[in-house]
């Protein structure tokens, strides 16, 4: 059963009433924090980091067809490739691949619940004045979102899992569900970030244009980009 655009739109506000609540690792939860209230002017590395991990996804599901072709499905599935999208209206800026996917185990563990050593060494190095700029070296690129958006979803289809929803607005806590608003993904994962108000200027075309070639050079899988209004 799908619920009406209504009904979504509003989880800006709340997360989904009925999802399974999860908190962050403390650590984690201290790093966000960070993140969130960052006056950090280069903002933009989030996208590298976004881009970064959805190459990193094509990569595993590349490597896995290598040995078993099925795992790739057909159709749009096999089209190994990043989309990025720009909704001007509701100033949500996404990024979509067609890589692994994330199960909901996987969401759970790999965005909140499970300890990285790098997590405490960055915010060590943070801290001493190291630059934020580094934060993908880390191993915890993917919580940069949180320089750019207040709320962030993250709408993953794993081969192995039913499609799920992971949402936060870096408070402490996150939460699980299985996605009934959304069109099916097929395979892989959709990062949807509900941007700041100071953060308009990631709905610009041409600014993202410049982000995406600049971030680009080193990734072999084709970055396309969107702009629309629906
Ligand atoms: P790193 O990429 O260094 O492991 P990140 O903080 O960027 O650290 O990402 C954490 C983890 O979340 C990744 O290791 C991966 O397991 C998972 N992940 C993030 N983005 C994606 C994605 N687009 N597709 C599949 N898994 C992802
Ligand atoms: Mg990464």
């Amino acid at each position: 059963m799908r619920k009406s655009r209504e009904a979504e739109s509003m989880s800006k506000k709340n997360l989904r009433a009925n999802a399974e609540k999860f908190e962050f690792q403390a650590e984690v939860s201290r790093l966000m924090d960070i993140l969130i209230n960052s006056l950090y002017s280069n903002k933009d590395i989030f996208l590298r980091e976004l881009i970064s991990n959805a190459s990193d996804a094509l990569d595993k599901i590349r490597f896995l067809s290598l040995t078993d072709k099925e795992v790739l499905g057909e159709g749009d599935n096999t089209n190994l490739e990043i989309q990025i999208k720009i909704d001007k209206e509701k100033k949500i800026l996404s990024i979509r691949d067609r890589g692994i996917g994330m199960t909901k185990e996987d969401l759970i563990k790999n965005l909140g619940t499970i300890a990285k050593s790098g997590t405490s060494a960055f915010l060590e190095k943070m801290q001493t004045g190291g630059d934020l700029n580094l934060i993908g070296q880390f191993g915890v690129g993917f919580y940069s979102v949180y320089l750019a958006a207040d709320y962030v979803e993250v709408i993953s289809k794993h081969n192995d899992d039913k499609q799920y929803v992971w949402e936060s607005k870096a408070d402490g806590a996150f939460a699980v569900s299985e996605d009934v608003w959304n069109e099916p993904l097929g395979r892989g994962t959709e990062i949807r970030l509900h941007l700041r108000d100071e953060a308009g200027e990631y709905l610009e075309e041409n600014k993202l244009k410049e982000l995406v070639k600049k971030y680009s050079e080193f990734i072999n899988f084709p970055i396309n980009l969107w702009a629309s209004k629906e």
